[in-house]
């Protein structure tokens, strides 16, 4: 029988080494079969980095190289290439375990005989490039799919959403106005809480069944990707005049039912942003962009609702930017201010005690008010640098009023983050200060998420002995469970209501309930945005314990402060006797 012949050399193909292999093909069973001469089989191989790294490494020779010049260095051994055809390919280069001649004559057969080879070498050799092609094209291939596809949910990625939306826009943009695209950017509602409290195990199958409901509620062409996190992304693919509300449906639908998660039923919700295409963007970055303002507008009004893309949220986007970086920058060189307001106890009409009020002196905008900028911070995750610093400077400056209260006001984002005990913890050894001294003040908002949770911190905070105010009390919900639920120390009236309060008689039916209800359970009531005499007595005289407002002084630097300490002349609060009083003595004797 007729076995198949082959041929291997040492060639310069295109000017670059390579090694050329030829292989007849002749059949294996029956070579009757084989008429006329047979077809080649020609291997090309280039002897490229890789190439020879491979044969290096089966030599144990870890740096085998060819490279263009001899090389210069100690050690290291550089020998002419030369291709069959007599064409120089460059030296092979190689560092000596031993450097010396012996050794080098030794190697350099062992490296012809690599390269070379015997016949059975070079066959192997062969079989081996070719299983390796293989396997490089599928890895190639699993590769591209890994990174256009996230690997939990299975959905396409950000980058395959970007050469989608991309695609779409290149094919439609002649046709502008009537084949529009809407790109949907989708956020699960406090999934992080859904995670902390039921688990990752939880939040991951939370995601994948948010995923499935989607696809299943989305038309055969539209787009869905899984952008990490919790957030989603569509495109809804050629959609005519109110294609956006649709696809707000199809997305509401898919919320619409509680998801069973671990044996628990649990009601989701999602906060969506909108962009189309071409009206609000014409390039893929800017859909995305704009989809993303809306959905961050989405979540700023509420959270559980769509809302479409604006120019204006663009610009309003475009200020807050600047001011986050401006925030940034403030806080690294320290250009932030505490300023304090004295509280007066309605009882002495002394100053009991100062509230640490935020101050920021923008270089552009001027004095800017912590009702703008601390959202900024909070939603740019700056909160816990920027509360640490307000803390860190109140303890210093509480050195300056060693009898007195100082409040600080924390930020929801802050009192949920993890490190705030420890945070505190520190700043108290620091200073060397009495957790006693500090009031931190919460609002609201912090009650209504998550209670259990609420509580344990709130309890870690009193452990360490500091007290706790609620703070703007009836701005929002204004819950009288709230003062039964949640131990406080203080609950400061909001200003609205003090302001109101020689006008308005249910005001004064609200004040005095709260006062009530609160002086029962022990608490102290601080009556805010006091700008008048006539207010200031009828706090007093619905049961307030402490004054705090313009009547008596506004926010002052640390230094003025002690000023106005040594000047103050306590005020007399004219004292009509009150039912109240009698109330909340009986109460607190019983
Ligand atoms: P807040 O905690 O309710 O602070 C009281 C606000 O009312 C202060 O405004 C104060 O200057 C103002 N105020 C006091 N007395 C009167 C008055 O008689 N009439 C009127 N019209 N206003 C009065 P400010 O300093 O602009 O602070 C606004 C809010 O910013 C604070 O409300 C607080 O929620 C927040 N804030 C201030 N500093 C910080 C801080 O260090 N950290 C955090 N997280 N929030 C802060
Ligand atoms: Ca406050
Ligand atoms: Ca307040």
């Amino acid at each position: 029988g007729q076995a198949a012949r082959w041929a291997g050399h040492i060639v310069s193909v295109e000017g670059r080494p390579a090694v050329v292999t030829a292989m007849t093909i002749v059949p294996n069973i029956n070579t009757n079969l084989l008429k006329g001469t047979p077809n080649l089989l020609v291997g090309i191989k280039y002897i490229d980095e890789a190439f020879i790294s491979e044969i290096g490494r089966s030599l144990l020779l870890s740096d085998l190289a060819l490279i263009p010049k001899p090389a210069q260095r100690d050690g290291v051994v550089s020998e002419p290439f030369v291709g069959d055809d007599g064409i120089p390919a460059g030296y092979l280069s190689w560092t000596t375990r031993r450097p010396g001649q012996m050794l080098l004559h030794v190697i350099l057969p062992l490296v012809a005989f690599g390269i070379f080879g015997t016949g059975v070498l070079a066959n192997t050799m062969f079989k081996r490039l070719k299983r390796g092609s293989e396997e490089l094209a599928r890895r190639e291939a699993q590769a591209r799919h890994e990174a256009k596809h996230d690997a939990m949910s299975g959905l396409p990625n950000r980058v395959q959403m970007v050469e989608n939306i991309e695609n779409f826009l290149h094919h439609h943009t002649a046709e502008r106005g009537n084949r529009r695209a809407v790109a949907a950017y989708i956020d699960i509602d406090r999934f992080k809480d859904i995670n902390d409290t039921l688990g990752h195990e939880a939040g991951d199958q939370l995601i994948k069944v948010v995923g499935q409901r989607l696809k299943a509620r989305l038309r055969p062409q539209d787009f869905l990707s899984r952008f990490g996190g919790d957030e989603f992304a569509i495109l809804g693919m050629p959609v005519g005049l109110g294609g956006d509300a649709a696809i707000e449906e199809r997305i509401a639908q898919a919320f619409a039912l509680p998801f069973s998660i671990h044996g628990q039923s649990i009601r989701v919700t999602a906060s969506v942003g909108l962009a189309v295409a071409p009206d609000n963007g014409v390039t893929a970055d800017e859909l995305m962009r704009h989809a993303d303002i809306a959905l961050y507008e989405a979540k700023n009004q509420g959270r559980d609702r769509t809302v479409l893309f604006s120019a204006e949220m663009a610009k309003k986007v475009e200020h807050r930017r600047s001011i986050e970086l401006d925030l940034r920058t403030a806080l690294e060189a320290n250009q932030l201010r505490l300023h304090y307001q004295p509280i007066i106890s309605c009882s002495t009409g002394a100053i009991v005690g100062v509230e640490a009020l935020l101050r920021w002196r923008h270089p552009v905008h001027g004095e800017m008010s912590p009702v703008d900028f601390i959202p900024i911070a909070e939603n740019a995750g700056l909160l816990p640098a920027l509360g640490e610093w307000v803390f860190d400077q109140a303890m210093k400056d509480s050195k300056h009023w060693p009898n007195l209260e100082v409040a600080v006001n924390l930020s929801p984002v802050q009192f949920r983050h993890v490190e705030l005990s420890a945070m505190l913890r520190e700043l108290v050894a620091k200073h060397n200060v009495e957790p006693e001294r500090f009031v931190l003040e919460i609002t609201e908002g912090v009650l209504l998420e998550a209670t259990n949770h609420t509580n344990s911190i709130l309890e870690a905070i009193r452990a360490m002995g500091f007290k706790t105010a609620l703070d703007d009390f009836g701005t929002r919900y204004s819950s009288l469970a709230y003062l039964c639920n949640f131990k406080f120390d203080k609950i400061k009236i909001d200003r609205s209501f003090v302001s109101k309060i020689s006008r308005v008689d249910t005001s004064r039916t609200i004040v005095e309930s709260v006062v009530k209800l609160g002086r029962r359970l022990g608490m102290d009531i601080v009556a805010e945005g006091v700008e008048t005499e006539l207010e200031a007595v009828m706090m007093t005289k619905f049961g307030c314990t402490d004054l705090q407002g313009f009547y008596f002084s506004r926010a002052l630097p640390a230094d003025q402060m002690t000023k106005f300490l040594s000047t103050f002349q306590p005020k007399r609060i004219a004292q009509a006797p009150h039912p109240l009083h009698i109330v909340a003595a009986t109460g607190a004797a019983g």
